[in-house]
């Protein structure tokens, strides 16, 4: 059993765009073993995104990031990681493969709808920066 961190980012709120996120995990059999809305701010958004300071989209990537509701969530299951960076397709959605969340939704490469974790090490910071053992019911 795998975990990984799913957000679904202030456009898929915004856009109401959540449920259909939601329909497509349970439908591909991932357990959602922890969920919470909440809004972050600039600096919370900076630290989430800190392996990105140095690139040139880092300061609009954290400013949309902290612009808006987004839905937080454990995914659990076996391979979750892969199969759910398989689900959202690639970053820019103009190469994600069809049936994918952001070939199907996304209409700019930074406002893709939803962020997984891209790997064990990854998922576990990012897992720990949101969530506390109370809150994951898994
Ligand atoms: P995420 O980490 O959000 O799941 P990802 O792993 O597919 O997405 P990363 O390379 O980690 O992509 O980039 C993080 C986020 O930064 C992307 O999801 C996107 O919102 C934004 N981003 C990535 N590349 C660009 C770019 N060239 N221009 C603008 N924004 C970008
Ligand atoms: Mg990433």
């Amino acid at each position: 059993m795998e975990r990984t961190l799913s957000i679904i980012k202030p456009d898929g709120v915004a856009r109401g765009l959540a449920g259909e996120v939601i329909k497509r995990l349970e439908q591909n059999n991932f357990k959602i073993a922890a969920m919470k809305m909440l809004r972050m701010t600039k600096s919370q958004a900076k630290g989430f995104y800190a392996v990105h300071r140095k690139r040139p989209f880092f300061e609009s990537l954290t400013d949309f990031m902290a612009s808006g509701s987004i839905i937080v969530m454990i995914l659990e299951g076996e391979n979750a990681l892969g199969r759910y960076r398989e689900l959202m397709g690639a970053t820019d959605y103009r190469e994600a493969a069809e049936g994918t969340i952001r070939k199907d939704f996304a209409t700019d490469i930074e406002k893709n709808i939803v962020h997984g974790s891209d790997g064990p090490e990854t998922a576990a910071f990012e897992i720990g920066y949101f969530f506390n053992s109370f809150e994951i019911t898994g």
